[in-house]
């Protein structure tokens, strides 16, 4: 199956407290949207398009390699893997698939085998896909002034991770089916079982954490050895 990787990269990153955007941030002396790419890569996908901030377009077509196509992305995640889905061309396999795996760019450590997961639970028929993990912290809910209102049961409960594999026609029809719709969609599998597709789970990994605060990028570059 051809696989198109997309990479969301058009965040500010504003929790990180730098200067640049979040996928600009250098890891091990790099970008976090280079060490992106690659993971997808080196997993088994064949092409990249990356969603990045207008303002910023130059600085990221500078640090990528000349096969990623970039494209500028949206005021939310929604808007900017939208954009990069567009211009994702189409590659149909003999069965008229092409998979598309949604990646954040904030989620630069994801070991191959990760990707590799998505692409064969997609190969193996999966229309949408999501690498998970357990919760292992005791988990409740709170009311407006934070007092404890309820235990909630760990063993339903899974963390979702990029990257997120699907059907292209499957994820471009969600995609349509959101459009205009009031909700708000932090990832791409939301968006899909809103349209009433079922999603398959496969395991996850902690490497593939992703960096929203500079203790995730303190402890990225201890795993990278920098
Ligand atoms: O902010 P957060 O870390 O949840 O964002 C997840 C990913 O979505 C990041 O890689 C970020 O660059 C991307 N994003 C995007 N366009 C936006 C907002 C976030 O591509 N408007």
């Amino acid at each position: 199956m051809h696989a198109v990787g997309i990479v969301a990269a058009a965040g500010s990153g504003l929790r990180l407290g730098a200067e640049l955007p979040k996928a600009l941030v250098p890891l091990g002396g790099r970008p976090l949207v280079c060490w992106a790419v690659d993971a997808l890569r080196a997993g088994g996908v064949d092409e990249v398009v990356v969603a990045v901030p207008a303002p910023q377009r130059a600085a990221f077509e500078a640090v990528l390699p000349e096969d990623v196509q970039v494209v500028v992305g949206g005021d939310t995640r929604t808007a900017s893997v939208r954009a990069a889905l567009a211009a994702a061309r189409e590659h149909a396999d003999d069965q008229g698939r092409t998979a598309v795996l949604v990646h954040d760019a904030a989620r630069p450590l994801t070991p191959p085998a990760v990707v590799a997961r998505v692409l064969a639970a997609l190969a193996d028929g999966a229309r949408a896909v999501v690498p998970v993990l357990p919760v292992v912290d005791t988990t409740v809910t709170v009311d407006a002034d934070g007092v404890l209102t309820a235990d909630v049961p760990r063993p339903a409960l899974r963390r979702v991770q990029t990257p997120q594999g699907f059907d292209r026609a499957t994820l471009v029809a969600a995609y349509a089916v959101a459009h205009g719709s009031a909700a708000e969609f932090t990832d791409d599998a939301s968006v899909v079982r809103a349209a009433g597709v079922p999603v398959r789970t496969v395991d996850g990994d902690e490497r593939s954490a992703k960096i929203t605060v500079a203790h995730d990028l303190a402890l990225a570059e201890l795993q990278v050895g920098w």
